[in-house]
């Protein structure tokens, strides 16, 4: 099994480098994770710190190897000029949002000139999914509905709760413009579901490193009951093309 897991070449969605203190205590450096990236055939790695700058200079000193997503509060000073900073100066390319930590909804009206500034650039916006009252799948698919050209991808697909992670499916199969990310969803069979109800090109593989292993989160996916042609959609094919790698 984990030589099978090997051989598909993977990009990983959705990871982070640094340390988390508190309730998580979990961490890793940059050198950690491409040393874990090169272990399992993990081309690249998006990343995302809060605040940006490490993975500002995670993504200057290993540019092969690390995609950048720009992780912004949008009640912070400033949080589009970080955007336009890390997209024009460090080749960023995605926003990410974490409504649950910052404590603002997804459909609020702080998150419209970061949703547009996302469409301007013509890059995704990756938000955080799973949690109440701040993550959940239908205030996502709420400005899905404000910006229907906006693609935007609800990392862990619901996360931990199963009627969440139905809403995500459910949710993205109604809006063409969400994409779903699998990293911590623990059922195999909704990859497959994801892939069958909401469109071949719109579920992609994540890890969310420091917090889970390589080996759990690919091997959910490689049972989930899908081809191994489908399976290199969603390891590799689909975050490529989304994210224009
Ligand atoms: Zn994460």
């Amino acid at each position: 099994m984990l030589e099978r897991m090997k051989s598909f070449k993977k990009i990983d969605a959705h990871s982070h480098i640094g340390y988390f203190g508190g309730w998580s205590n979990v961490g890793i450096t940059p050198e950690e994770l491409i040393a874990q990236m090169d272990e399992y055939n993990v081309e690249k790695t998006v990343i995302c710190t809060y605040p940006i700058k490490e993975s500002l200079d995670a993504v200057d000193k290993y540019p092969d190897r690390f995609v950048g997503a720009a992780w912004v509060n949008p009640n912070d000073t400033d949080p589009l000029g970080q955007i336009r900073d890390a997209v024009a100066s460090h080749g960023f390319k995605a926003i990410k949002l974490h409504p649950l930590m910052h404590s603002y909804l997804p459909n609020d009206e702080c998150v419209f000139p970061i949703a547009e500034l996302a469409m301007e650039l013509e890059i995704p916006l990756m938000i955080h999914t799973g949690h109440p009252p701040y993550s959940l799948p239908w205030s996502v698919a709420q400005l899905a509905d404000f910006y229907p050209d906006l693609p935007i991808v609800m990392i862990h697909m619901g996360h931990g709760n199963g009627m969440y992670v139905q809403s995500a499916i459910d949710m993205a199969k109604k809006y063409s413009n969400l994409y779903l990310e699998t990293s911590g969803m623990p059922m195999h069979t909704k990859i497959k579901e994801g892939y069958e109800k909401v469109g071949s090109s719109r579920i992609m593989w994540g890890l969310d490193a420091p917090f889970h292993h390589p080996t759990v989160e690919m091997q959910r996916t490689i049972v989930s009951g899908l081809s191994d042609k489908q399976l290199e959609d969603v390891f590799y094919n689909n975050a490529k093309k989304l994210l224009k790698l």
